[in-house]
């Protein structure tokens, strides 16, 4: 059960210490306080555990200070989507709003190789409107003896040029909690002149130390990729992970699952689960089409299966595209097979909006329905 409190209610106000004390004394129920910092409100939340079935919600309710009170099922307690359960699923970034109802693309580099590179794709992407990247500083690869990523000696220059491109917001894998204090220093020094989401990678999913300590920091946001070869309610509940921690801007990514069925693609792509995620949790959904089809490889129609399975995923109402570009696949260290060059962002760009138009017209022809 959450029992949510009037907005801005104060610690020190008489009915927040009523509400507490009166939930604190409840049997065999602990209490879990978050609190949620919007840009015009701070909301309190109470999670009720233990034997909540008991409780009557309405008494609760008209205790003073209490919004409203929701029962929830034992699945995904803060980020589900639970019945009569009106809590926000957006938050805003650094001005980039993540929620279930619009699409964020964050096209870059896989991994971050030289200055030059990342200067041409950040400055390719300011030329077509667009303000989030992708760039990998900490890569986790298969092998010992490939590029692990510059790691932080590269922050500098990545969150400088950023900030000449006018990028809001960087997708960047951390692979150990050191590197959210890295980039958290990297982004000081340099004036902060960019934002970061942290990306939790699919080999990460349940690293559940690397979870809890990115869960306790509130600064970044973060986009948690569903585990490679464990079942989706194991990858929400990784995610869940962060969030009760206290960190609930989270972003939850497909990028395919590890299988020779998916033979010839990388990885088997799950877009078909877009709609799955936004049912069972209130986490915008991304889809990342380079790791799940791993190759340029095009239909008989000109169309490569990497547009193809965006299209999916943006069909099936995808709210986030994680997608790797590179002004030279040729030099890339990292998955330059996958990448799309940047004489083609604009076209990737236009292919998008058709997908997420005709999503559009779907979402208004299924409410003509009723
Ligand atoms: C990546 O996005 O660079 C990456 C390594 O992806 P994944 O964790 O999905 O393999
Ligand atoms: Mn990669």
């Amino acid at each position: 059960m959450i029992v949510i409190l009037e907005a801005n209610l104060a610690q020190s106000s008489d009915e927040y210490r009523q509400v507490r004390n009166h939930l604190e004394k409840l049997p065999g129920i602990t209490l879990r306080e978050h609190q949620e910092f919007g840009i015009e409100q701070v909301l309190t939340e109470f999670y009720l555990i233990g034997n909540t079935a008991a409780l009557a919600k309405e008494e609760i309710e008209n205790l003073p200070g209490v919004d409203r009170v929701v029962r929830i099922s034992e699945e995904y307690r803060i980020l589900g989507q639970h019945r009569d359960d009106h809590r926000p699923t957006a938050f805003t970034y650094n001005g980039v709003t993540f929620s279930q109802e619009n699409l964020n693309v964050f096209a870059g580099l896989c991994a971050v190789d030289t200055p030059e590179h990342v200067e041409l794709m950040l400055a390719a992407l300011q030329q077509h409107g667009q303000v989030c990247t992708r760039m990998g500083a900490y890569k986790p690869r298969t092998n010992p003896y490939s590029f692990q990523g510059h790691g932080k000696s590269c922050l500098p220059y990545v969150f400088d040029l950023a900030g000449k491109y006018g990028i809001k917001v960087i997708a960047m894998e951390v692979t150990h909690e050191n590197h959210v204090e890295e980039i958290n220093q990297a982004l000081q020094q340099t004036g902060n002149p960019t934002g970061v989401l942290l990306q939790i990678g699919t080999r990460n999913t349940q690293n559940f130390e690397l979870l809890k300590a990115v869960g306790r920091q509130r600064r970044f946001p973060v986009l948690i990729k569903r585990g490679f070869g464990i079942t989706l309610e194991e990858s929400l509940n990784a995610a869940e992970y962060l969030a009760s921690e206290g960190n609930t801007h989270i972003v939850f990514g497909l990028r395919g699952m590890k299988t020779n069925m998916a033979d010839p693609h990388r990885n088997f792509v799950d877009f078909a689960h877009v709609p799955v995620v936004k049912r069972l949790t209130r986490m915008p959904v991304c889809i990342d089409p380079s790791h799940s089809v791993g190759s340029r490889h095009s239909a008989p129609d000109g169309i490569t299966d990497l547009l193809h399975a965006t299209a999916q995923g943006v069909i099936a109402g995808a709210n986030m595209i994680l997608i790797d570009f590179h002004p030279h696949p040729g030099k890339a260290l990292v998955d330059g097979p996958q990448a799309l060059t940047l004489d083609e962002l604009g076209y990737f760009l236009e292919d998008v909006r058709i997908a997420r138009a005709a999503y559009e017209m779907r979402v208004s022809l299924a409410k003509s329905q009723h």
